[in-house]
């Protein structure tokens, strides 16, 4: 297909290969900017439909499309659910034998597979570049889809210093496109992404991260806290608790579960099976509540997720936006509530303060502040963390504690709370 095809014609093969009526917003035209070659950055919300912005383009052009995915099983998932879908598809990293990475990559030399998924440490070794290399002159490289591209950028989540080596896709195949796609950017992590990836004038599409189904709340965390939480959980649907540690974790986990409540912990220190049963009688319903650490969640897609609970801060506004945003992905009314209290905030610059690099240090504290800032503020809460992602467009959401039950001045708990704050912030 030529680069200027008519839109009906991409409605077309959309419906075709992916069996979908229509484009959601930005796909269409971040798939025309694939077709002209450009180079792209996307950023869009965890399941706004990203995948399809790299898979129809490599359809649709010759060549392979190289995508670079940090994450093993979701690599895995989806070119299982693409190859589902009859397109050829296929992935090497290091959980695959030597004689059927061979194999894989023999058919992607003769031409027959069109979306080629490797690790970023696999795809920039000297062997796989000289694969590559081959791969270029004989079947053509139609574009790089580098996935989770935050992960260059000291200032996202996710920091990977492999991820900055992908730059030499750069100079070594001037000219392949490269479109870069994340969930999770602020206006500093997109600079970096375009920075560190080059990415020559390439158009930016963002997505909206507005989630007008989620009730945004900050509450005291006091004696009383257990209780609220009980009376959440029993309300009833499936629910997600964040702590910081281990320990509390696990605490938690056993205390809901003496009082009666089908609640299981999931936290790093877990062994491999028992974490991954954890999870899976979570996403089955098998069980209410994970009670996790932060490292749950990543590439969950639980629909029906009713709340998520911080019992304890977020390590940033970014953490926190998603992380609270695996609730209702189903677009059913949910909740996101945060527990704040002030003897944390000390905690954590505890924590903060024992960190040996001094640049981790000042971007630790100042994610924090973002964080203390956002739980202290008496204005829209989501459009505060739409804000920190560049949008500005949302001024109420009318569903948050802050648009719903404006701050009342006699509150003296709150006005302590902020003195405290305050005095935490100048450290002490
Ligand atoms: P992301 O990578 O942004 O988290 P995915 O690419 O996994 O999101 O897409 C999320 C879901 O949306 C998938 O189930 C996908 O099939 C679906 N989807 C994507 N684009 C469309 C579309 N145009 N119409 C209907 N469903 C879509
Ligand atoms: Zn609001």
């Amino acid at each position: 297909m030529s680069a200027a095809a008519p839109p009906d014609a991409l409605e077309r093969a959309l419906k075709q290969f992916f069996g979908y009526d229509r484009f959601r917003p930005q796909q269409q035209a971040i798939v025309e900017g694939a077709l002209q070659n450009r180079d792209l950055l996307v950023v869009m919300p965890t399941g706004g439909g990203k995948s399809l912005c790299f898979q129809l383009p490599a359809l649709l052009k010759s060549g392979v499309t190289v995508v670079v995915s940090p994450l093993i099983a979701l690599m895995q998932d989806q070119v299982e659910s693409l190859q589902n879908n009859g397109i050829a598809a296929t992935f090497i990293n290091s959980t695959i034998p030597l004689t059927e990475a061979r194999e894989r990559a023999r058919l992607v030399m003769v031409g027959e597979i069109k979306l080629l998924y490797v690790s970023p440490e696999r795809l920039l070794s000297d062997r796989f570049l000289l694969f590559v290399d081959r791969l270029r002159d004989r079947v053509g490289i139609s574009g790089f889809a580098i996935d989770e591209a935050h992960c260059v950028s000291e200032w996202g989540h996710d920091f990977r210093p492999e991820y900055r080596q992908l730059k030499q896709l750069r100079s070594r195949y001037p000219g392949v496109p490269v479109m870069a796609l994340t969930a999770t950017a602020t206006e500093r992590v997109r600079g970096d992404i375009i920075e560190q990836l080059e990415l020559q004038t390439p158009d930016i599409h963002i997505a909206s991260f507005y989630r007008p189904n989620l009730h945004y709340e900050v509450r005291p965390k006091g004696r009383r806290t257990y209780v609220d939480i009980v009376k959440m959980i029993q309300e009833g649907g499936s629910g997600i608790i964040y702590c910081m540690s281990r320990r509390q974790v696990e605490e938690l986990a056993f205390k809901l579960q003496r009082d009666n409540i089908s609640a299981l912990p999931y936290h790093a220190g877990l062994e491999d099976a028992e974490r991954a049963a954890n999870q899976t009688r979570f996403i089955r319903d098998d069980v209410q509540i994970i009670v996790a650490t932060i490292a749950f969640g990543m590439g969950i897609n639980k629909p029906d997720v009713r709340f998520v609970i911080h019992y304890d801060l977020p390590r940033s506004l970014e953490n926190y936006y998603q992380e609270s945003g695996r609730s209702g992905r189903d677009s059913e009314p949910s909740r996101c509530i945060l527990f704040l209290s002030y003897g944390d905030i000390s905690k954590i610059e505890w924590i903060i303060s024992q960190k040996d690099d001094p640049q981790e240090q000042r971007i630790a504290r100042q994610q924090l502040r973002r964080v203390i800032d956002y739980a202290d503020a008496t204005d829209c809460r989501q459009s505060i963390l739409l804000r920190y992602f560049g949008e500005n467009s949302l001024s109420k959401c009318g569903n948050c504690d802050n648009c719903k039950t404006p701050q009342q001045e006699e509150d003296w708990t709150l006005e302590a709370m902020k003195f405290l704050s305050c005095v935490a912030r100048c450290r002490q």
